[in-house]
């Protein structure tokens, strides 16, 4: 396995397993068990994906160390003011059984940041968690938590993939030591992703698949990256990326396949903030 130095001294996986949409906890359990036995040491949960205790359970019944396993969740929204986050974290931590955790990330940046950071920064020193990070900033609201806190965030995990390769936001974590972590990174399977001729030409040339291909050229853009599967087989070839480098010219091949938009929805769009956060934001007014 390949690591990542994080700006705190940790040291991360550089592939790692996610498990969002994965509801069926027997199903996420199985899951997270099959990566573990299949090698992988980075599992990335959230609180909003329901699954914490199945991932839980899967690293419990592994046998492997626990100090062996990078355990990633992620705080969501609905807990985003100072006191709930420290209860946030510690039902976090209750649901998958552990007394730490390796990373724990603001799921949003939205309604009080300043507030659930700072639970953040209070449980990384009481050894809850060892490091502390985001997931979806954008340059200006990494840079400003930057400016208003005591800790830096260690990782910001986005979306990048081959349809949405964030060029601009990688370079600007890198540039302030902050790890890019990608989700996605398939783009879930949209346009085709799995076959795309131009994607699969390349893989013939080392006799790897398109998502082989595509989880190689993020490791070689220096990006963690946490693919999901509930297949065996498929967490298997996912994990089979070390064997191979992509030349120059098929790394430039990739960057040329950029859409420069978001598959899923903008982060900046006020209108799908409302609709997606609205709710929970307002409820934590009363
Ligand atoms: P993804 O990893 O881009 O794609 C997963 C999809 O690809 C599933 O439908 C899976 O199907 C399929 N797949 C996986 N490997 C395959 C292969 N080798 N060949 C063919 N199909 C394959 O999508 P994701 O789950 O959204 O993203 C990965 C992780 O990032 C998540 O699980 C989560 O941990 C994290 N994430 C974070 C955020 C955030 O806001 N921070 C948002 C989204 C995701 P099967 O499962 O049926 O095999």
């Amino acid at each position: 396995m390949q690591y990542v130095n994080l700006n705190d001294g940790n040291k991360m996986p550089q592939l790692g397993f996610g498990v969002f949409q994965v509801s069926d906890l027997s199903q996420a359990e199985q899951a997270v068990s099959d990566a573990l036995d299949v090698g992988y040491r980075l599992i990335d949960t959230a609180a909003a994906y329901g699954n914490e205790e199945a991932v839980g359970n899967a690293i419990k019944n592994s046998g492997i160390n626990r100090d062996e396993i990078f355990v990633t969740s992620k705080l969501w929204v609905d807990h985003f003011t100072y006191e709930k986050a420290k209860q946030g974290i510690d039902d976090s931590l209750k649901k998958l059984g552990l007394d730490y955790m390796d990373l724990y990330l603001l799921h949003q940046p939205y309604g009080d940041v300043a507030g659930a950071w700072r639970a953040l920064e209070e449980a990384q020193k009481e050894g809850k968690i060892k490091s502390i990070g985001v997931s979806n900033f954008a340059p200006d609201q990494l840079m400003n938590l930057e400016l208003m806190s005591n800790v830096k965030p260690a990782v910001n995990q986005i979306e990048v993939s081959p349809w949405y390769q964030e060029h601009n936001e990688v370079a600007f974590n890198e540039q302030q030591d902050v790890q890019t972590e990608a989700w996605a990174p398939f783009a879930e399977g949209k346009h085709n992703i799995f076959t795309n001729e131009t994607i699969a030409n390349i893989g013939k040339k080392y006799g790897k698949s398109n998502g082989q291909v595509i989880l190689r050229w993020l490791i070689q853009r220096g990006i963690v990256v946490i693919p999901k599967s509930v297949h065996k087989s498929r967490i298997e070839e996912n994990f089979d990326v070390f064997d191979f480098e992509l030349s120059s010219d098929d790394m430039k091949t990739m960057n040329s396949l950029d859409k420069h938009e978001s598959q899923f929805f903008d982060h900046r769009d006020p209108a799908a903030i409302e609709s997606i956060f609205g709710a929970s934001l307002k409820a934590l007014r009363n």
